[in-house]
């Protein structure tokens, strides 16, 4: 299991995260829902050691896992699929899933099956990733986070600024993945979507949980509310 436990998280002085309390299960989804600046993807950010956080905040397995580098949590098994992809723009496809792959586990997931998977990406697979378009840009993202055969996959805005078809991919290779028994945080603007995506759900309110519960029984009208903080 990943949980963090009473995560206070900080930029210099500014405190982004209060005591956060989150947990998600092996196989499980989880959604994030808040309004922007909530903290959602801080918490990501913490859980892979790019905020700095104390060593006993976040816990793998009962282990402390706390400020340790991404590539350190990714040997572990925790990936992010960070907001706005961060694809290496001089790297090609390959290359960019090759670079990704060095730093993961060995296990289902291999650039061979994502390529037959995605025919796109393997027609593509010699071209600089950012002349992709943002669909299959964000299809190259989510793989380079697969091929290091992670038990926990953090993806943050995935769907953003995408086609409703381009979303949909996305969801599928999602889906795949969580067929596969990965456990998925997922951080989505789209409540709705996060909603129907998801097992459970935390409701974020300026660095606080504020309302969290069963996806499937959620009141949408109490979401809301807990979202825009009324
Ligand atoms: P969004 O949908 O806008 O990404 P979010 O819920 O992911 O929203 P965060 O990005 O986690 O929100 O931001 C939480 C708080 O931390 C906000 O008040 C934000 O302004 C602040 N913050 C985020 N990144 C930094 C940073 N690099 N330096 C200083 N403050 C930051």
């Amino acid at each position: 299991m990943l949980r963090t436990d009473r995560l206070d998280a900080y930029y210099g002085l500014f405190q982004a995260l209060f005591s956060f309390s989150f947990q998600v299960f092996p196989g499980e989804t989880v959604a994030l829902i808040g309004s922007n600046g909530a903290g959602k993807s801080t918490l990501l950010r913490s859980i892979v050691g790019s905020v700095r956080t104390r060593r006993d905040g976040v816990v793998l397995d009962d282990q402390p896992v706390g400020g340790e580098s991404e590539r350190k949590q990714l040997s572990r098994g925790i990936a992010l699929v960070p907001e706005g992809r961060r694809l290496f723009a001089s790297l090609t496809v390959l290359e960019n899933l090759q670079l990704a792959a060095r730093n993961g586990r060995a296990g289902a997931w291999t650039i061979d099956r994502l390529m037959r998977e995605f025919p796109v990406m393997q027609a593509f697979q010699h071209r600089p990733a950012t002349a992709l378009s943002g669909g299959q840009q964000q299809l190259v993202a989510l793989s380079r986070a697969l091929v290091c055969n992670p038990a926990y996959l953090l993806c943050d805005e995935i769907s953003l600024g995408l086609s409703p078809v381009a979303v949909n991919e996305v969801y599928d290779l999602l889906g795949r993945a969580r067929n596969d028994g990965l456990a998925v945080v997922l951080v989505e603007q789209n409540v709705k979507r996060a909603l129907a995506e998801s097992d459970r759900y935390y409701c974020i309110q300026k660095g606080k949980v504020v309302l969290e519960g069963a996806s499937e029984s959620a009141d949408h009208a109490q979401v809301a509310q807990a979202y825009f903080g009324i």
